[in-house]
């Protein structure tokens, strides 16, 4: 899905491809996690939006900063949407502020929206017209309620929790280019939740944690790993709450993820 391509038609309106254009990037997905055959999901994404829930269900924060990891590896920019804001109240407005102020931190747009409501849907509408966008999160969090909303014409069916929970996993890997009403596209993976197995030197994942790079300038060895060393800037920045704990120990653990391939 997304590739560019010529092609010819004959009288009865039948088309051939007879070349495809270089992708600009594109996202690739194995089969399995030890399958060496892996197999071009989708190709010249403009930007991904990664939907979140901080509660129905909660998105574990590690796996937005492993998201956005890959992301900055396969250089498309990510906007953060929070979705289902209007579960939050009282108590839980703080998590969802401290969501928002790390993100943000971190140079991320950072949308909190309900699709529910409607809140937020402009503005995720707009940074979406005339973009490729590739719509990414976990089950459950809305995706498919928010595609229903932006192009109805789409008439997703959208899961309720209760019955995915009855059924288990989504089997099916595909992705699926959906037109929007006001220019651009979504592109759609069902049953995909990120990008992916990517290749990294895990010397790599502090360059592409963009606070956590930004912060290393200020390191006392320019290969700190911000593990053990002395004169660490951003262990620092952890301490002064600079830097949020969460990006910190989604770092760590990436890091020390023993076969070094990441799966996101
Ligand atoms: P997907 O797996 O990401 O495509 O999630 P769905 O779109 O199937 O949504 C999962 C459940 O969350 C459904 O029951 C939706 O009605 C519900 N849901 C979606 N958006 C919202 C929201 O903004 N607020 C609330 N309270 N529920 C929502
Ligand atoms: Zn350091």
């Amino acid at each position: 899905v997304g590739d560019r391509v010529q092609f010819e038609t004959d009288r009865d309106g039948q088309g051939v491809i007879i070349q495809s254009e270089p992708r600009r990037n594109y996202i690739i997905r194995r089969s399995s996690n030890l399958s060496k055959e892996a197999h071009i999901l989708a190709a010249n994404i403009d930007q991904a939006f990664l939907m979140m829930t901080l509660c129905m269900p909660e998105t574990p924060l590690e796996f937005a900063d492993r998201f956005l990891l890959t992301a900055e590896a396969y250089h498309i920019p990510v906007i953060l949407l929070i979705n289902k804001t209007d579960l939050i109240s009282g108590k839980t407005i703080d998590g969802l502020h401290s969501v928002e102020k790390t993100y943000r931190d971190a140079g991320y747009t950072c949308l909190a929206i309900s699709v529910k409501n409607g809140s937020g849907i402009p503005e995720v509408t707009g940074h979406m017209k005339d973009k490729t966008s590739l719509l990414a999160g976990n089950s459950g969090v809305g995706k498919s309620t928010l595609i229903n909303v932006i192009c109805p014409d789409a008439k997703l069916k959208t899961m309720d929790i209760s019955a995915f929970h009855k059924t288990g996993k989504h089997a099916t890997t595909y992705a699926e280019m959906i037109p929007l009403p006001g220019g651009g596209n979504i592109i759609d993976t069902p049953g995909i939740r990120g990008f992916g197995i990517i290749d990294m030197d895990r010397n790599e994942i502090g360059l592409y944690f963009t606070d956590i790079f930004r912060i290393s300038q200020d390191c006392t060895f320019h290969n700190c790993t911000h593990i053990h060393e002395p004169g660490c800037a951003v262990r620092q920045a952890v301490d002064e709450e600079i830097l949020a704990r969460s990006r910190y120990q989604s770092y760590v653990n990436i890091y020390s993820d023993r076969n070094e391939k990441y799966r996101i």
